[in-house]
Protein backbone atom coordinates (compact mmCIF):
# COMPACT_ATOMS: atom_id res chain seq x y z
CA UNK A 1 0.00 0.00 0.00
CA UNK A 2 1.39 3.23 -0.85
CA UNK A 3 1.05 5.94 1.72
CA UNK A 4 2.22 9.37 0.81
CA UNK A 5 2.25 10.72 4.14
CA UNK A 6 4.05 8.48 6.50
CA UNK A 7 7.45 7.72 5.09
CA UNK A 8 8.56 6.76 8.17
CA UNK A 9 5.68 4.17 8.61
CA UNK A 10 6.55 2.73 5.06
CA UNK A 11 8.27 -0.37 4.36
CA UNK A 12 8.18 -1.75 7.74
CA UNK A 13 10.89 -4.43 8.05
CA UNK A 14 8.10 -7.73 8.17
CA UNK A 15 8.16 -9.25 4.10
CA UNK A 16 10.98 -7.53 2.61
CA UNK A 17 13.35 -8.02 5.55
CA UNK A 18 12.51 -11.62 5.28
CA UNK A 19 13.28 -11.64 1.49
CA UNK A 20 16.28 -10.08 2.01
CA UNK A 21 17.87 -12.52 4.51
CA UNK A 22 16.77 -15.44 1.89
CA UNK A 23 18.31 -13.41 -0.48
CA UNK A 24 21.55 -12.80 1.23
CA UNK A 25 21.63 -17.18 2.13
CA UNK A 26 23.15 -19.19 -0.07
CA UNK A 27 27.18 -18.77 0.33
CA UNK A 28 29.67 -17.59 -2.71
CA UNK A 29 28.78 -15.81 -4.97
CA UNK A 30 29.37 -17.85 -7.97
CA UNK A 31 28.35 -21.04 -6.59
CA UNK A 32 25.80 -21.91 -8.74
CA UNK A 33 23.74 -24.50 -6.83
CA UNK A 34 22.85 -21.66 -4.66
CA UNK A 35 20.28 -21.41 -7.59
CA UNK A 36 18.39 -24.02 -5.41
CA UNK A 37 17.09 -21.04 -3.37
CA UNK A 38 14.96 -19.19 -5.78
CA UNK A 39 15.29 -15.59 -4.11
CA UNK A 40 19.38 -15.00 -5.67
CA UNK A 41 20.78 -13.32 -8.44
CA UNK A 42 20.66 -15.61 -10.88
CA UNK A 43 24.12 -15.72 -13.01
CA UNK A 44 22.45 -17.27 -15.42
CA UNK A 45 19.88 -14.67 -15.89
CA UNK A 46 22.29 -12.28 -15.82
CA UNK A 47 24.89 -13.40 -18.63
CA UNK A 48 22.18 -14.09 -21.12
CA UNK A 49 20.62 -10.74 -21.04
CA UNK A 50 24.12 -9.44 -21.28
CA UNK A 51 25.12 -11.43 -24.45
CA UNK A 52 21.81 -10.48 -25.83
CA UNK A 53 22.41 -6.89 -24.77
CA UNK A 54 25.59 -6.74 -26.44
CA UNK A 55 24.46 -8.87 -29.20
CA UNK A 56 22.59 -5.18 -30.14
CA UNK A 57 24.65 -2.40 -31.66
CA UNK A 58 23.83 0.77 -30.00
CA UNK A 59 26.85 3.55 -30.58
CA UNK A 60 25.34 6.63 -29.30
CA UNK A 61 23.12 7.85 -31.92
CA UNK A 62 21.94 4.53 -32.90
CA UNK A 63 20.13 2.85 -29.54
CA UNK A 64 16.63 2.45 -30.71
CA UNK A 65 16.96 -1.10 -31.04
CA UNK A 66 18.64 -1.77 -27.59
CA UNK A 67 15.78 0.84 -25.95
CA UNK A 68 13.42 -2.07 -27.24
CA UNK A 69 15.32 -4.79 -26.31
CA UNK A 70 14.95 -3.11 -22.50
CA UNK A 71 11.80 -1.50 -22.76
CA UNK A 72 10.25 -5.35 -23.70
CA UNK A 73 12.22 -7.37 -20.90
CA UNK A 74 11.10 -4.83 -18.09
CA UNK A 75 7.54 -5.31 -19.31
CA UNK A 76 7.91 -8.78 -18.97
CA UNK A 77 9.28 -8.85 -15.84
CA UNK A 78 6.13 -6.76 -14.82
CA UNK A 79 7.38 -2.93 -14.57
CA UNK A 80 5.49 -0.21 -16.15
CA UNK A 81 7.80 1.25 -18.84
CA UNK A 82 7.91 4.72 -20.23
CA UNK A 83 10.06 6.16 -22.89
CA UNK A 84 11.24 9.68 -23.88
CA UNK A 85 10.73 10.76 -26.97
CA UNK A 86 14.52 9.55 -28.14
CA UNK A 87 14.24 6.61 -25.83
CA UNK A 88 15.65 6.79 -22.53
CA UNK A 89 13.86 4.39 -20.17
CA UNK A 90 11.95 4.99 -16.90
CA UNK A 91 10.66 1.63 -15.39
CA UNK A 92 8.54 2.42 -12.47
CA UNK A 93 8.41 -0.34 -9.23
CA UNK A 94 6.19 1.20 -7.05
CA UNK A 95 6.87 1.25 -3.18
CA UNK A 96 4.99 1.55 -0.14
CA UNK A 97 5.37 5.60 -0.59
CA UNK A 98 5.57 7.64 -3.54
CA UNK A 99 8.44 9.68 -1.86
CA UNK A 100 11.44 10.49 -1.46
CA UNK A 101 11.32 7.77 -4.72
CA UNK A 102 14.76 6.41 -5.37
CA UNK A 103 16.31 6.25 -8.97
CA UNK A 104 18.68 3.70 -10.38
CA UNK A 105 20.30 4.62 -13.59
CA UNK A 106 22.76 2.65 -16.37
CA UNK A 107 23.01 3.68 -20.03
CA UNK A 108 22.28 1.58 -22.99
CA UNK A 109 24.38 3.35 -25.57
CA UNK A 110 28.24 2.90 -26.38
CA UNK A 111 30.92 3.77 -27.95
CA UNK A 112 31.26 4.04 -31.47
CA UNK A 113 32.28 6.04 -34.66
CA UNK A 114 30.65 8.28 -37.93
CA UNK A 115 31.87 8.30 -41.37
CA UNK A 116 33.76 12.09 -41.39
CA UNK A 117 34.56 11.70 -45.12
CA UNK A 118 33.95 9.35 -48.47
CA UNK A 119 38.22 8.98 -49.44
CA UNK A 120 39.52 9.01 -52.73
CA UNK A 121 40.54 5.62 -52.03
CA UNK A 122 37.07 3.85 -51.45
CA UNK A 123 37.57 3.74 -48.12
CA UNK A 124 35.95 5.72 -45.04
CA UNK A 125 37.50 8.63 -42.45
CA UNK A 126 36.20 8.07 -39.08
CA UNK A 127 35.51 10.08 -35.96
CA UNK A 128 35.05 8.64 -32.69
CA UNK A 129 31.56 9.12 -30.35
CA UNK A 130 32.62 9.04 -27.44
CA UNK A 131 35.98 9.45 -26.19
CA UNK A 132 38.06 6.22 -26.77
CA UNK A 133 41.81 6.12 -28.71
CA UNK A 134 42.01 4.96 -32.11
CA UNK A 135 44.59 2.48 -30.83
CA UNK A 136 41.90 0.35 -29.70
CA UNK A 137 40.21 0.88 -33.13
CA UNK A 138 43.43 -0.67 -35.32
CA UNK A 139 41.87 -3.73 -36.31
CA UNK A 140 38.22 -3.74 -35.10
CA UNK A 141 35.85 -5.18 -37.17
CA UNK A 142 32.61 -3.07 -37.83
CA UNK A 143 29.33 -2.62 -39.12
CA UNK A 144 27.99 0.45 -41.32
CA UNK A 145 24.61 1.46 -40.99
CA UNK A 146 23.82 3.11 -44.55
CA UNK A 147 20.35 4.28 -45.90
CA UNK A 148 21.10 0.74 -47.66
CA UNK A 149 21.27 -1.05 -45.20
CA UNK A 150 24.44 -2.66 -42.89
CA UNK A 151 28.05 -3.32 -44.59
CA UNK A 152 30.51 -4.71 -42.51
CA UNK A 153 34.35 -4.09 -42.68
CA UNK A 154 37.77 -3.44 -41.05
CA UNK A 155 38.85 -0.22 -39.04
CA UNK A 156 42.91 -0.45 -39.87
CA UNK A 157 46.01 1.85 -39.92
CA UNK A 158 46.59 3.76 -43.25
CA UNK A 159 49.77 1.52 -43.28
CA UNK A 160 47.95 -1.89 -43.14
CA UNK A 161 50.23 -3.75 -45.16
CA UNK A 162 53.80 -5.35 -43.63
CA UNK A 163 55.00 -5.91 -47.11
CA UNK A 164 54.77 -2.73 -48.14
CA UNK A 165 55.30 -0.75 -45.41
CA UNK A 166 57.63 -2.83 -43.65
CA UNK A 167 59.18 -0.62 -40.23
CA UNK A 168 56.87 2.10 -41.34
CA UNK A 169 53.99 0.17 -39.57
CA UNK A 170 54.92 0.35 -36.49
CA UNK A 171 56.39 3.81 -36.37
CA UNK A 172 52.70 5.87 -38.13
CA UNK A 173 51.36 7.80 -35.43
CA UNK A 174 47.86 7.09 -33.67
CA UNK A 175 44.72 9.28 -33.98
CA UNK A 176 41.52 9.15 -35.26
CA UNK A 177 43.04 10.86 -38.75
CA UNK A 178 45.59 7.74 -39.16
CA UNK A 179 42.61 4.81 -39.60
CA UNK A 180 40.64 4.04 -42.29
CA UNK A 181 37.53 1.69 -42.30
CA UNK A 182 38.02 -0.42 -45.20
CA UNK A 183 34.25 -1.35 -46.17
CA UNK A 184 33.87 -5.64 -46.95
CA UNK A 185 32.20 -4.87 -50.61
CA UNK A 186 33.52 -3.47 -53.97
CA UNK A 187 35.03 0.27 -53.04
CA UNK A 188 37.98 1.13 -54.95
CA UNK A 189 37.01 4.95 -55.28
CA UNK A 190 34.59 7.46 -54.08
CA UNK A 191 31.76 6.72 -56.36
CA UNK A 192 32.03 3.25 -55.22
CA UNK A 193 30.79 4.31 -51.45
CA UNK A 194 28.09 6.59 -52.79
CA UNK A 195 26.88 3.83 -55.08
CA UNK A 196 26.40 1.49 -51.83
CA UNK A 197 24.51 4.48 -50.30
CA UNK A 198 27.01 4.97 -47.77
CA UNK A 199 27.42 8.89 -46.74
CA UNK A 200 29.05 11.03 -44.54
CA UNK A 201 27.05 10.56 -40.84
CA UNK A 202 26.59 6.86 -41.36
CA UNK A 203 27.16 5.52 -37.79
CA UNK A 204 29.95 2.80 -37.22
CA UNK A 205 29.38 0.00 -34.18
CA UNK A 206 32.36 -1.71 -32.97
CA UNK A 207 32.02 -5.54 -32.65
CA UNK A 208 32.35 -6.50 -28.97
CA UNK A 209 33.94 -10.18 -29.61
CA UNK A 210 32.28 -11.28 -25.94
CA UNK A 211 33.81 -14.10 -24.59
CA UNK A 212 32.11 -15.66 -21.28
CA UNK A 213 34.91 -17.72 -19.36
CA UNK A 214 34.02 -20.40 -17.28
CA UNK A 215 36.38 -18.75 -14.58
CA UNK A 216 33.69 -16.03 -14.95
CA UNK A 217 35.97 -13.64 -16.70
CA UNK A 218 33.91 -11.82 -19.19
CA UNK A 219 36.15 -10.30 -21.94
CA UNK A 220 34.20 -7.87 -24.53
CA UNK A 221 34.05 -4.32 -25.83
CA UNK A 222 30.91 -2.27 -24.56
CA UNK A 223 30.97 -3.86 -21.37
CA UNK A 224 30.48 -0.41 -20.40
CA UNK A 225 28.07 0.12 -19.55
CA UNK A 226 25.83 -3.09 -21.04
CA UNK A 227 27.17 -4.90 -18.19
CA UNK A 228 25.26 -2.42 -15.86
CA UNK A 229 22.01 -2.85 -17.88
CA UNK A 230 22.86 -6.32 -17.23
CA UNK A 231 23.03 -5.68 -13.08
CA UNK A 232 20.01 -3.89 -12.63
CA UNK A 233 18.14 -5.82 -15.21
CA UNK A 234 19.28 -8.96 -12.78
CA UNK A 235 18.40 -7.13 -9.70
CA UNK A 236 15.04 -6.42 -10.72
CA UNK A 237 14.63 -10.16 -11.79
CA UNK A 238 15.09 -11.00 -8.43
CA UNK A 239 13.58 -8.56 -6.90
CA UNK A 240 10.14 -9.71 -8.40
CA UNK A 241 11.04 -13.42 -8.24
CA UNK A 242 11.24 -12.81 -4.48
CA UNK A 243 8.54 -10.71 -4.15
CA UNK A 244 10.78 -8.09 -2.13
CA UNK A 245 8.61 -4.71 -0.90
CA UNK A 246 10.40 -1.73 -1.07
CA UNK A 247 9.70 1.41 1.50
CA UNK A 248 9.30 3.58 -1.43
CA UNK A 249 8.86 3.80 -5.17
CA UNK A 250 11.94 2.57 -7.70
CA UNK A 251 12.52 3.97 -10.95
CA UNK A 252 14.80 2.17 -12.95
CA UNK A 253 16.21 3.78 -15.71
CA UNK A 254 18.12 3.36 -19.00
CA UNK A 255 20.07 6.34 -20.77
CA UNK A 256 20.75 6.88 -24.70
CA UNK A 257 23.66 9.74 -24.41
CA UNK A 258 26.19 9.19 -21.82
CA UNK A 259 29.21 8.26 -23.27
CA UNK A 260 28.37 11.92 -24.98
CA UNK A 261 27.66 13.37 -21.86
CA UNK A 262 23.79 13.70 -21.99
CA UNK A 263 23.20 10.88 -19.64
CA UNK A 264 20.05 11.12 -17.23
CA UNK A 265 19.76 14.93 -18.15
CA UNK A 266 15.90 14.68 -18.89
CA UNK A 267 14.36 11.17 -17.54
CA UNK A 268 14.07 12.15 -14.50
CA UNK A 269 10.96 12.65 -12.58
CA UNK A 270 10.97 15.41 -9.09
CA UNK A 271 9.57 12.47 -7.29
CA UNK A 272 13.15 10.95 -7.43
CA UNK A 273 15.81 11.79 -4.15
CA UNK A 274 18.30 9.89 -4.55
CA UNK A 275 20.08 8.67 -7.87
CA UNK A 276 22.61 5.55 -7.95
CA UNK A 277 24.54 5.10 -10.74
CA UNK A 278 25.97 1.79 -12.25
CA UNK A 279 28.60 1.98 -14.44
CA UNK A 280 32.53 0.58 -14.16
CA UNK A 281 35.08 1.73 -12.71
CA UNK A 282 38.86 1.05 -13.69
CA UNK A 283 40.79 -1.09 -12.13
CA UNK A 284 44.20 0.33 -14.11
CA UNK A 285 47.78 1.42 -12.34
CA UNK A 286 47.28 3.50 -9.78
CA UNK A 287 43.41 3.04 -9.13
CA UNK A 288 41.67 1.35 -6.21
CA UNK A 289 39.05 -0.14 -8.29
CA UNK A 290 38.90 -4.22 -7.93
CA UNK A 291 37.85 -6.84 -10.91
CA UNK A 292 35.79 -8.62 -7.68
CA UNK A 293 33.49 -7.08 -5.50
CA UNK A 294 31.87 -3.59 -5.63
CA UNK A 295 33.81 -0.33 -6.16
CA UNK A 296 32.28 2.70 -4.65
CA UNK A 297 33.21 5.67 -6.31
CA UNK A 298 33.47 8.26 -4.40
CA UNK A 299 34.48 11.23 -6.79
CA UNK A 300 34.89 11.81 -10.36
CA UNK A 301 35.83 14.58 -12.52
CA UNK A 302 32.87 16.56 -11.51
CA UNK A 303 33.41 16.26 -7.58
CA UNK A 304 32.61 14.46 -5.12
CA UNK A 305 29.24 12.16 -4.96
CA UNK A 306 26.62 12.26 -2.34
CA UNK A 307 28.08 11.88 1.21
CA UNK A 308 25.13 10.77 2.80
CA UNK A 309 24.35 8.40 -0.07
CA UNK A 310 27.97 7.25 -0.39
CA UNK A 311 28.20 6.46 3.14
CA UNK A 312 24.82 4.25 3.18
CA UNK A 313 26.24 2.20 0.37
CA UNK A 314 28.92 1.39 1.90
CA UNK A 315 27.21 0.39 5.06
CA UNK A 316 25.04 -1.90 3.42
CA UNK A 317 28.20 -3.70 1.74
CA UNK A 318 29.16 -4.20 5.38
CA UNK A 319 26.17 -5.32 6.89
CA UNK A 320 26.01 -7.51 4.02
CA UNK A 321 29.13 -8.99 3.58
CA UNK A 322 29.58 -7.68 -0.07
CA UNK A 323 33.41 -6.76 -0.84
CA UNK A 324 33.27 -2.99 -1.52
CA UNK A 325 36.72 -0.84 -2.20
CA UNK A 326 36.32 3.14 -2.65
CA UNK A 327 38.32 4.92 -6.03
CA UNK A 328 38.44 8.35 -6.95
CA UNK A 329 38.04 8.80 -10.91
CA UNK A 330 39.80 11.58 -12.69
CA UNK A 331 39.03 11.64 -16.12
CA UNK A 332 35.29 10.06 -15.99
CA UNK A 333 31.71 11.28 -15.84
CA UNK A 334 28.57 9.41 -15.79
CA UNK A 335 24.98 9.71 -15.63
CA UNK A 336 24.54 10.76 -12.06
CA UNK A 337 26.81 14.44 -13.08
CA UNK A 338 24.48 15.31 -15.97
CA UNK A 339 21.41 14.41 -13.52
CA UNK A 340 22.69 17.38 -11.42
CA UNK A 341 24.30 19.88 -14.15
CA UNK A 342 20.33 19.20 -15.69
CA UNK A 343 19.45 21.10 -12.73
CA UNK A 344 17.89 17.91 -10.73
CA UNK A 345 18.52 18.37 -6.93
CA UNK A 346 19.09 15.04 -6.32
CA UNK A 347 21.61 12.99 -4.41
CA UNK A 348 24.20 11.35 -6.10
CA UNK A 349 26.06 8.11 -5.65
CA UNK A 350 28.31 5.68 -8.29
CA UNK A 351 28.35 2.29 -8.07
CA UNK A 352 30.88 0.53 -10.45
CA UNK A 353 32.06 -2.81 -11.57
CA UNK A 354 35.92 -2.70 -11.93
CA UNK A 355 36.79 -2.80 -15.49
CA UNK A 356 40.27 -3.82 -16.49
CA UNK A 357 41.30 -1.72 -20.05
CA UNK A 358 37.74 0.77 -19.98
CA UNK A 359 37.34 1.76 -23.48
CA UNK A 360 39.73 -0.33 -24.68
CA UNK A 361 39.63 -4.13 -24.91
CA UNK A 362 37.74 -4.51 -21.90
CA UNK A 363 37.41 -7.34 -19.21
CA UNK A 364 35.59 -7.88 -15.79
CA UNK A 365 34.31 -10.24 -13.42
CA UNK A 366 30.97 -12.12 -12.83
CA UNK A 367 31.63 -11.66 -9.41
CA UNK A 368 31.68 -7.97 -9.48
CA UNK A 369 28.31 -8.11 -11.25
CA UNK A 370 26.84 -10.31 -8.96
CA UNK A 371 27.95 -7.89 -5.95
CA UNK A 372 25.91 -5.10 -7.35
CA UNK A 373 23.27 -6.58 -8.21
CA UNK A 374 22.91 -7.57 -4.35
CA UNK A 375 24.06 -4.08 -3.16
CA UNK A 376 20.89 -2.54 -5.46
CA UNK A 377 18.57 -4.99 -4.07
CA UNK A 378 19.69 -4.08 -0.26
CA UNK A 379 19.77 -0.35 -0.89
CA UNK A 380 16.29 -0.04 -2.52
CA UNK A 381 14.87 -2.49 0.34
CA UNK A 382 16.25 -0.47 2.84
CA UNK A 383 14.65 2.24 5.61
CA UNK A 384 14.92 5.95 4.24
CA UNK A 385 17.08 7.89 6.55
CA UNK A 386 16.56 11.16 5.58
CA UNK A 387 12.90 11.35 5.26
CA UNK A 388 12.83 15.45 4.41
CA UNK A 389 14.45 13.86 1.21
CA UNK A 390 10.31 13.94 0.59
CA UNK A 391 10.06 17.20 -0.05
CA UNK A 392 12.45 19.18 -2.79
CA UNK A 393 12.58 22.12 -0.38
CA UNK A 394 11.64 22.31 3.17
CA UNK A 395 13.24 23.75 6.69
CA UNK A 396 16.19 23.09 8.78
CA UNK A 397 14.62 20.19 10.55
CA UNK A 398 15.59 16.80 9.84
CA UNK A 399 18.32 18.02 7.90
CA UNK A 400 21.49 15.94 8.10
CA UNK A 401 24.88 16.41 9.63
CA UNK A 402 28.28 15.60 9.32
CA UNK A 403 30.81 14.32 11.49
CA UNK A 404 33.11 17.43 12.55
CA UNK A 405 33.52 16.44 16.23
CA UNK A 406 37.57 15.52 16.84
CA UNK A 407 38.76 11.85 16.49
CA UNK A 408 39.18 9.95 19.94
CA UNK A 409 42.76 9.06 19.61
CA UNK A 410 44.49 6.50 22.07
CA UNK A 411 48.03 6.90 22.09
CA UNK A 412 48.65 4.28 24.28
CA UNK A 413 46.98 1.31 22.58
CA UNK A 414 48.55 3.01 19.61
CA UNK A 415 52.14 2.49 20.49
CA UNK A 416 51.61 -1.17 21.70
CA UNK A 417 49.97 -2.07 18.49
CA UNK A 418 53.30 -0.54 16.96
CA UNK A 419 55.64 -2.37 18.96
ZN1 LIG B 1 29.78 4.14 -19.04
Amino acid sequence: MRDKNNVTQAGSPGHAALSLRLLDAGGADCDKTRMQNPRTIDPDYLTSRLKALLDIPSPTGFTDEAVRYTARELERLGLEVKLTRRGAIRALRPGAAQRPARGIVSHLDTLGAQVKALKENGRLELVSIGHWSARFAEGARASIFSSRGTYRGTILPLKASGHTFNEEVDTQPVGWPHVELRVDALTHQRDDLLQLGIDVGDIVAIDPQPEFLDNGFIVSRHLDDKAGVAVMLAALEAMQRAKIETPVDTYWLFTIGEEVGVGASAVLVPEIASLVAIDNGTTATGQNSQEFGVTLAMADQTGPFDYHLSKKLHELCGEHAIQVQKDVFRHYRSDAASAVEAGHDVRTALLTFGVDGSHGYERIHLQALISLARLTIHYVASEVQIERDAEEVSGLRGFTHQKVHEAKQDLKADEQARS
